[in-house]
């Protein structure tokens, strides 16, 4: 008879640590999920699909959310990047050590992920995951029900808390074990199935190195402005050009009161605004985006700008296409 045991589960929401989870929960193990919400997520707020997936299981779930100390790491990975701005290896060992710490808390004995041997490029190559337990001071405590029966014994099959027979040896970048077993477990709605991180992708990834270049201290709310708008650089300025109503509603709530935010009245504008200096030049520069994304077609427009308000004015020419793409961050 095995002991009553408590695991805690890396939970993102997708497929396999929901899969991972349910594995553990069959051999009669006790599991408490964690989530990580970072400003990277593609999923919104409340953690991508996990609290849904939590309900179902019927497991408590704990969302983290990460702080500045995870810029750090994107920023200055020790293990480098992925094909963008993805530092994996460094943003595993850092969710694994905020598990560490949690599992230490609440009495958890060992730590699971849905991890699959040989699923992603960068993080999941048999020596990556062993690097990366090694890094977290995880050695043999982190158990990949998955792939388990592919990797050495964790201290917690060692000790009997798990039965590693019940436990599978998928490999590989197919997902096809994985959704003949959802059938056979009967996971259904998986909300989330490939997860979805922004550092992955190209273009939020030239926005986020433009802004560390740029700046020194760089916030959540820093970040959380590269999802919002057209963006370009012209010298230390950034300007952000709404890409709808929506944008252009929030666009003058996140400027900081020193900001100007500027329109084009009286037509369809974007509204847009300007960080850094207030140089004469990045002045007319913002006006010659907005007029640019505007519904005037004038050769030379009136803008509107300010900081509480529209107060002051500037008529500007077009820029034609070719110049503006020029300025694009992208
Ligand atoms: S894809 Fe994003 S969230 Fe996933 S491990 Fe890589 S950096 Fe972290």
């Amino acid at each position: 008879m095995l002991k009553k045991t408590k695991a805690l589960a890396l939970l993102s929401g997708g497929l396999d640590s929901t899969l991972a989870v349910k594995l553990l929960l069959e051999q009669g193990i006790t599991v408490e999920a964690m989530n990580f919400v970072s400003p990277f997520c593609l999923c919104g707020k409340g953690g991508c699909g996990a609290p849904q997936v939590a309900r179902k299981l019927d497991i408590a779930l704990k969302i983290f959310s990460v702080g500045k100390d995870y810029l750090n790491v994107v920023r200055r990975p020790k293990y480098g990047y992925g094909r963008n701005m993805n530092p994996c290896i460094d943003c595993r060992i850092f969710m694994l050590k905020k598990a560490k710490k949690y599992a230490r808390e609440t009495g958890a004995s060992f730590i699971c992920t849905g991890e699959v041997l040989d699923q992603r490029p960068m993080s999941q190559h048999f020596q990556t995951l062993k690097l990366i337990e090694e890094e977290a001071g995880l050695k043999g405590k982190i158990l990949r029900p998955l792939s388990a029966k592919l990797l050495p014994q964790t201290a917690a099959e060692k000790k009997g808390l798990v039965e590693r027979q019940k436990l599978l040896g998928i490999s590989g970048r197919s997902r096809k074990k994985q959704i003949s077993l959802a059938n056979e477990l009967n996971v259904v709605d998986y909300p989330c199935p490939a997860g979805g991180c922004l550092l992955t992708y190209r273009e939020f990834a030239d926005k986020l190195r433009d802004l560390f270049n740029h700046k020194k201290r760089v916030s959540l709310a820093d970040v959380a402005l590269l999802k919002v708008g057209r963006h370009f650089r012209f010298k230390n300025n950034k300007i952000i050009v709404g890409r709808n109503e929506a944008e252009n509603k929030i666009l003058p709530q996140k400027k900081l009161s020193s900001d100007y935010y500027f329109e084009v009245p009286d037509c369809g504008s974007p509204t847009t605004i300007l960080q850094g200096a207030k140089t004469k030049q990045a002045i007319k520069q913002a006006a010659m985006l907005t007029a640019h994304y505007s519904d005037n077609k004038d050769p030379e427009v009136l803008v509107r700008y300010g900081k509480t308000s529209l107060d002051k004015s500037m008529r500007v020419p077009v820029p034609s296409q070719a110049e503006v793409n020029k300025l694009r961050i992208t």
